[in-house]
C-alpha cells in the first residue's frame, strides 16, 4: 500500500510517502517555529498564510523524493483535525484537489493516531497496548486492542504537557517553543525544589498541570521578591521531574490495568530526555516493552499521517470531496 499523507494541523506544513504504514520512502517538512518565535507563539492567521505558501512545494518533493508515481498511489491521507481550523483547511482542500487531479481515494486522519502511529516505524504494534500521548495540545493515556480503534482512559483536566512546558518556559525567560529549551536548560540543573505532583483521586488515571504551573510561578515570584538570585537550571530540572514522574507512573499503572503487550510514547514531549530515560527505566522494571519513535517522528510530521491513514485506508474509511477541517475532533470516531 502507497500513501501519501498531508499534515498542516498546527505549524508544520509536511508532506509523505509510506509504504505498508511501515516504510518512510520520503517525508517533507516545512516548520514554521522561526517565524511564530517572534510572537511567543503560534499566530493562527500567520500559520494559515504560510501553509498556503507552501502546501503545493512541500507535495511536490514529497512524491520526488519517494520515487513513487501518482499512478503508484493507493490513496492521499489528511489531517482532518484537531488543531487550527485555518490551518487545517489548506491541507484538507490540497489533498481534496490532489485526490480529485489524480483520481485517488481521500482519507481523513485524526492527528493523535498520526502521534501514535509514528511508532509503527520502530516496531509492529502489539495489541492490546497504551500509547501516552504527551503533545502541544493533549495530554491522554489511550487503550488500543487493535489497529484503528482508540479508547481514552485517562485525559488533562487542564493544560497539556507540552503547554505547560512553553508556559513554564515563558516564565524562565526562554524562548519558544519552550520544551526543548527547558529539556536542555535542566541538564545544567539538579530537580531539588519540591514541586507538588498532580495523582488525583485514588485510581483516576486523569492528569492536571496547573498545579504545578502555579507553584512554579509562585516560587519564581517569592525568589525575585527576595531579591535571591533565580536558579533556572534547578527550576527547570524540578519542573521537569514533576511532570516525567505523573507520566510515567500514571502510564505503569494504565498498561498493567488493561494487561498491556506494549508502552507506545508520542507527540511532542515524547522528545524529552528524561521522560524517555525515566519511561525507558520503569518499562524495563516491570518488562513491558517500550517504543518511542526517534526525535524527529515525535513532533509533527506526515509520515505518521500516512501511516495511520494506511490503517484507515484498509478499514474502509473514506471521505468526499465535502470533506471539511475539524477544530476539535473526537479521537473515538477514529
Ligand atoms: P497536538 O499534537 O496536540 O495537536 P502540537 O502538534 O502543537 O499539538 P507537537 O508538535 O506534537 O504538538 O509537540 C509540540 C510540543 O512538544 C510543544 O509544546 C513543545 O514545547 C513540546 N516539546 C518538544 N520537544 C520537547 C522536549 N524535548 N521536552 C519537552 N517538551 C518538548
Ligand atoms: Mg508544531
Ligand atoms: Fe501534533
Amino acid at each position: 500500500t502507497l500513501i501519501l499523507g498531508i499534515e498542516t494541523s498546527c505549524d508544520e506544513t509536511a508532506a509523505a510517502v509510506v509504504e505498508n504504514g511501515t516504510v518512510i520512502r520520503s517525508n517533507a517538512v516545512a516548520s514554521q517555529i522561526d517565524i511564530h518565535r517572534r510572537f511567543g507563539g503560534v499566530v493562527p492567521e500567520v500559520a494559515s498564510r504560510h501553509h498556503v505558501d507552501q502546501i503545493t512545494v512541500i507535495c511536490e518533493e514529497a512524491m520526488d523524493k519517494s520515487e513513487v508515481a501518482w499512478s503508484d498511489l493507493d490513496a492521499i491521507a489528511v489531517t482532518q483535525g484537531p488543531g487550527l481550523i485555518g490551518a487545517l483547511l489548506v491541507g484538507v482542500n490540497g489533498a481534496k484537489a490532489l485526490a480529485y487531479a489524480h483520481g485517488l481515494p481521500l482519507v481523513p486522519v485524526h492527528h493523535i493516531t498520526g502521534h501514535i502511529y509514528a511508532n509503527r516505524f520502530v516496531r509492529e504494534l502489539e495489541f492490546p497496548l497504551i500509547a501516552l500521548v504527551v503533545s502541544g495540545g493533549h495530554t491522554e493515556l489511550v487503550h488500543m486492542s487493535q489497529h484503528g480503534s482508540y479508547e481514552v482512559i485517562g485525559t488533562t483536566r487542564d493544560d497539556a504537557a507540552g503547554e505547560a512546558f512553553d508556559k513554564i518556559a515563558r516564565t524562565l525567560g526562554l524562548p519558544y517553543p519552550g520544551g526543548p529549551k527547558i529539556d536542555r536548560l535542566a541538564k545544567k540543573g539538579k530537580p531539588v525544589i519540591d514541586f507538588p505532583r498532580a495523582w488525583l483521586e485514588e485510581g483516576s488515571l486523569d492528569f492536571s498541570f496547573s498545579g504545578l504551573k502555579s507553584a512554579v510561578i509562585n516560587y519564581v515570584h517569592n525568589e525575585q521578591q527576595r531579591g535571591h538570585d533565580l536558579n533556572a537550571a534547578d527550576i527547570a530540572a524540578s519542573f521537569q521531574a514533576s511532570v516525567s514522574e505523573v507520566l510515567v507512573k500514571k502510564t505503569l499503572i494504565a498498561a498493567e490495568r488493561v494487561h498491556a503487550k506494549q508502552i507506545l510514547v508520542a507527540g511532542g514531549v515524547s522528545a524529552n530526555s528524561v521522560v524517555r530515560t525515566e519511561m525507558e527505566q520503569a518499562a524495563r522494571t516491570r518488562g513491558i516493552p517500550l517504543i518511542i519513535p526517534p526525535l524527529k517522528l515525535c513532533t509533527d510530521n506526515a509520515a505518521m499521517i500516512a501511516a495511520s491513514g494506511t490503517i484507515g485506508f484498509l478499514k474502509g474509511t473514506r471521505a468526499d470531496l465535502s470533506l471539511n477541517g475539524k477544530a476539535n475532533l473526537a479521537i473515538e470516531d477514529f
